[in-house]
């Protein structure tokens, strides 16, 4: 009881100090590195690079991701997602679809931390939103992983 009156005491007489912001007037600057919205990146020509492997899906402990596969028109993609949404109401931010991805095709770098909508449908982000999202700090952008070169056959 005295260690809550205590703070109490010093929280009325310092509020200024107080280990709080005024959201959302004021916002918080989060440390580099931190999970935000995922985004899908893309090959040089724009095309989405996700191969739709389904890793990201498989490892997604919140079950939240969805993927639709079609047949690509070049023989060395194979595959591209027709359909990828992210159900965010159910995400739990972990990053492990980020480190399950062979191609570099999903990050979490966008720095877009806040999410809203009127209707439970609308957090449900796809394929176009999420390669619409551009990295918070292009210039740290990681070097391709895991899938060499695609060539034209
Ligand atoms: S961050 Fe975690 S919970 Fe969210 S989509 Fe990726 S794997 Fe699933
Ligand atoms: S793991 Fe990467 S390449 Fe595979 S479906 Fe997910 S985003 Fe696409």
């Amino acid at each position: 009881m005295f260690l809550t009156m205590s703070h109490l005491v010093n929280n009325v007489l310092h509020a200024d100090q107080m280990p709080v912001v005024d959201y959302p007037l004021e916002q918080k600057t989060m440390p580099k590195g931190y999970r935000g919205k995922h985004r899908l990146t893309q090959r040089d020509d724009g095309s989405v690079k996700c191969v739709a492997c389904m890793m990201c899906a498989t490892v997604c402990p919140a079950l939240c991701i969805h993927i639709e596969a079609e047949q690509h028109e070049n023989p060395a993609i194979e595959k591209y997602p027709k359909v990828f949404e992210i159900d965010l109401l159910r995400c739990v931010y972990c990053g492990y679809c980020v480190e399950a991805c062979p191609c570099d095709a999903i990050r979490m770098d966008s720095g877009v931390y806040t999410i809203f909508a009127s209707k439970r449908e609308d957090f449900v982000i796809h394929k176009e939103q999420l390669l619409q999202m551009s990295p918070q700090y292009p210039e740290d952008a990681r070097p391709k992983q895991g899938m060499p070169p695609l060539t034209e056959s």
